[in-house]
């Protein structure tokens, strides 16, 4: 079972009148204003799978600051996961500062047969991660046993769109309250694996997971060993960010297949790859 646990993809709504989402909602456009950053729908998603030889996909849509167009984006996702239930796993977004709303939402999403949230993004949605609204969410989170997806970033290094500035302390003051949270951070948690050696970090992170989303844009193919010696294979997860182009110089269109065959050619075990590729996502994407 190969799971691309982290994907986006957008309503035929937003696809068709994306200037209408970019001028309601400002992290959207700074994202998405150029027509040349691609949205795909639910039926390119799963030819892409179809032709990467990948099994299901954990499908996010978008952060969006406006409770309203989380809403109503949970909507049609929920519609795709009823399409494609043996191909898709499907995330929901919330605006945290919605307070009971976002809570009663979540809600909503998990008794739709959504899995969790995500790819939250706290400085795209301007929430505070370690404030009261957020913890309120995380702890409804746990309750529901709905693992959260947060995209994290690398305190160092170069500067691209997006690049947010949530610190990982904010994150480690996150999972010392809320040990019990199941959390995948998303692009190699910005660094935190390494701090995982530390014995309290470690010991806060047992229900902390990483994805490899974006990974070859942002760091050398050594990462996905060093990370396993660091933590461990069991809380790395496959991902890629579809439909980013995550190899400028080798692809003109979406796929995972180059990047699919740079996890396998990472000096894995076969018995790390089966949990890197698939195992570790099913067990945390589950309710
Ligand atoms: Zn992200």
């Amino acid at each position: 079972m190969i799971i691309d646990a982290h994907t986006h993809i957008f309503s035929p709504a937003v696809i068709a009148d994306r200037s209408r989402y970019t001028a309601r909602d400002p992290f959207f456009d700074y994202l998405y204003s150029n027509p040349k950053a691609r949205l795909v729908g639910a039926a390119e998603l799963i030819a892409a799978l179809d032709a990467d030889g990948i099994d299901r996909a954990v499908i996010a849509g978008w952060a969006w600051q406006a409770q309203a167009m989380c809403v109503e984006q949970n909507t049609w996702l929920m519609q795709v996961a009823r399409q494609y239930p043996t191909r898709v796993i499907a995330l929901a977004t919330v605006q945290p500062n919605a307070g009971d709303a976002a809570i009663r939402e979540l809600r909503r999403c998990v008794e739709g047969g959504m899995i969790g949230l995500g790819e939250m993004n706290a400085d795209g949605q301007g929430f505070d991660l370690t404030g009261e609204n957020f913890m309120n969410l995380a702890r409804a989170a746990v309750e529901l046993r709905a693992p959260i997806l947060l995209h994290t970033n690398e305190p160092v290094g170069h500067v691209y769109p997006g690049k947010g500035k949530l610190p990982l302390a904010d994150i480690y003051a996150l999972i010392k309250q809320l040990p019990a949270l199941r959390l995948v951070l998303a692009h190699w948690g910005g660094g935190l694996p390494f701090y995982e050696l530390m014995p309290e970090v470690r010991a806060a992170a047992q229900n902390v997971f990483y994805d490899t989303a974006a990974s070859p844009l942002l760091y050398a193919p050594q990462i996905f060993r060093a990370v396993a010696d660091l933590v461990g294979a069991r809380k790395i997860l496959f991902g890629t960010d579809f439909p980013l182009i995550t190899y400028p110089k080798r692809q003109t269109e979406p796929g995972s297949a180059l990047f699919l065959a740079d996890v396998r050619a990472a000096g894995f075990t076969p018995a790390e790859l089966a949990q890197i590729l698939g195992a570790n996502a099913q067990a945390v994407f589950h309710r």
